[in-house]
């Protein structure tokens, strides 16, 4: 099973060929780190990457 991830908001998906936040088909494998977003209100992980839904989310995108 090959991870994808968002190139518009970088959550990483583990099944599907759509974004379920923005709606993108826009989706890369080459993606590289993660980060676990629990708790996006309060997270400064979540700040940071400007994510306001838990979920798992790439730290960069390769191409
Ligand atoms: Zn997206």
């Amino acid at each position: 099973m090959e991870e994808k991830a968002c190139r518009n908001c970088k959550i990483i998906i583990s099944h599907g060929d759509k974004c379920p936040i923005c709606g993108e088909k826009d989706l890369t494998g080459k993606w590289s780190g993660y980060v676990i977003v629990l708790n996006a209100e309060k997270s400064s992980a979540a700040h940071m990457l400007n994510v306001k839904m838990n979920s798992t989310y790439a730290i960069s995108i390769n191409d």
